[in-house]
């Protein structure tokens, strides 16, 4: 009899509870990856995010070989054929039970319903484990026993559950048998061949690296430097992150360790903080679902008229509005399947506010893009921007894009970096190109009015108020 660990947002050994349990059965232990083109497709995943997974499948596989697992590659369509393939592995394997790491996303929670049941009939058990959060879903409530919906209390409760808990990763088990030959997914896949060059080194060991580089030599400035998007401010650890090749934990506790020196703890503490909110995101998924489809969570925001998309939607995901800074952030965006914090908010705001253009198209496009792409998150924070969502920056503080990028990137570093038709003009003219003087040779003229599109915002998110 077997045990097989099917791995999905958890291409890692170390800090993975599924693997440690399987291992500890004294039995064979198989694994395996789903390739599924289909269901990436419905879920836009971008050629980015594609890549690394494929990518880090493959080096998982190099790491489990060593452990005496052999990692199968399996291929369908969608999730419902998923179970279906899955179903019959199992059967030609002799697997006694299967053990998953839990996701959230209504449409994987559905699929792993369906095939507990299906594996159930057919006398396997299927195990799950929870390793997304460092607090796992559920473990974070109120004194009433609900779910937070603001991430100010969420994160005072966070922290005392750390402190009390003490979360440590597993560490990554040890051989269950003799070394096997690594399988490898090296099938083209369709539009693989337009995802950008690699944005992060390939591995857990890679990860680890980073990891470890960060907390040691960068975090220290991390709050003074993190929204400045000109500098190497941020760990750069979300494609990690986000398809699981690090957990939250492994984050948190080598920031634990780190801390220590009087000159990081201020980094390290802010940084931490951005872990809860990556749990803080991962929980408002699983306690309320309508924000996985497509739907607001705030009700009352769904009665919003949002412009029709047009030619200014194209202007703005091809980084040709005029406005230099959202403009950098989108073609930082489509050149690299990354863009930094502070420019997805303002790129953000000023889709939803200053073009009135609905949130989730937005949404849909960075996920098409982003090699971090992450439901949660992606959706969180497009939802804080739109003022539709949990915590929502209040719909009347919206943020001037000349003015961010004024105070984040004084000097025009990251503008320049990205808009090279605007790198002759001085620090001042940089950020509004359009203020006086002639815009310089091929770069256009600001699409929309910051000022009145603002307060037609405001006036719109107001009108839902008089509504009642
Ligand atoms: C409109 C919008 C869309 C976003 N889409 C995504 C997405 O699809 N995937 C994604 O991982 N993050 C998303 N974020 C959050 C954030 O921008 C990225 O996590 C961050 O830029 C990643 O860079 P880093 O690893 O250098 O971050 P660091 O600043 O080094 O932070 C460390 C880690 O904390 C987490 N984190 C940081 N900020 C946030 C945040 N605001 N919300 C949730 N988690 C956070 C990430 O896992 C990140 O890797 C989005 C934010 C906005 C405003």
């Amino acid at each position: 009899m077997t045990q097989l660990v099917w791995f999905r947002n958890d291409l890692r050994t170390g800090d993975n509870p599924a693997l440690t349990a399987a291992c500890k059965e004294n039995q064979p232990v198989r694994a395996c990856f789903v390739v599924t083109p289909g269901q990436w497709q419905i879920h836009d995943w971008s050629p980015a995010r594609i890549r690394f997974v494929i990518d880090h499948a493959n080096a998982l596989a190099k790491l489990l070989a060593r452990l005496g697992i052999p990692l199968d590659f399996l291929e369908a369509g969608d999730f419902r054929e998923t179970n279906r393939i899955l179903a019959d592995y199992c059967r030609d394997h002799q697997v006694q039970a299967v053990h998953i790491n839990e996701e959230y996303a209504v449409n994987e929670r559905r699929r792993d319903k369906e095939m507990a049941a299906r594996l159930t009939q057919n006398g396997i058990v299927l195990h799950s484990y929870r390793d997304q959060c460092i607090a796992p879903v559920g473990s974070v409530l109120t004194q009433q026993n609900e779910p937070y919906s603001v991430f100010t209390p969420f994160s005072r409760r966070w922290h005392s559950w750390v402190a009390e808990t003490g979360p440590s990763p597993w560490p990554a088990p040890a051989p269950v048998a003799a070394p096997v030959r690594a399988n490898r997914y090296d099938k083209p896949l369709p539009g693989l061949e337009q995802a950008p060059p690699a944005l992060v080194d390939t591995g857990e060991a890679a990860a680890h690296h980073r990891l470890a580089a960060f907390v040691d030599e960068q975090a220290g400035n991390y709050k003074d430097q993190r929204d400045l998007p000109g500098q190497p401010g941020t760990s750069l650890l979300s494609p990690y992150l986000a398809n699981g090749v690090l957990s939250g934990t492994q984050c948190l506790v080598a920031a634990q360790q780190a801390q220590g020196a009087a000159s990081n703890q201020q980094g390290l503490s802010t940084w931490v903080n951005e872990l809860a909110w990556r749990d803080f995101y991962i929980h408002i998924l699983y306690h309320y679902p309508r924000v996985s489809m497509h739907r607001a969570f705030k009700p009352e925001t769904e009665h919003l008229v949002w412009n029709a998309p047009g030619d200014v939607f194209d202007a703005w995901r091809a980084g040709q509005t005029g406005i230099p800074l959202v403009d950098a952030g989108m073609r930082q965006l489509n050149a690299t399947g990354w863009m930094h914090n502070r420019v997805r908010m303002v790129t953000a705001m000023f889709l939803t506010k200053n073009l009135f253009i609905d949130w989730r198209l937005g949404e849909q496009y960075f996920m098409s893009r982003l090699v971090d792409g992450f439901l949660a998150s992606n959706n969180g924070g497009w939802q804080w921007s739109a003022s539709t969502g949990t915590d929502a920056a209040p719909y009347f503080r919206v943020f001037n894009p000349v003015t961010q990028s004024e105070r984040f990137d004084p000097q025009g570093d990251y503008i320049r970096q990205w808009v090279p038709e605007l790198a002759g003009l001085d620090n001042k003219r940089i950020h509004d190109p359009g203020r006086g003087g002639t815009l310089p040779k091929g770069y256009p003229r600001a699409i929309v009015d910051l000022k009145e599109s603002r307060k037609e915002a405001i006036a719109r998110f107001q009108g839902l108020k008089d509504r009642g």
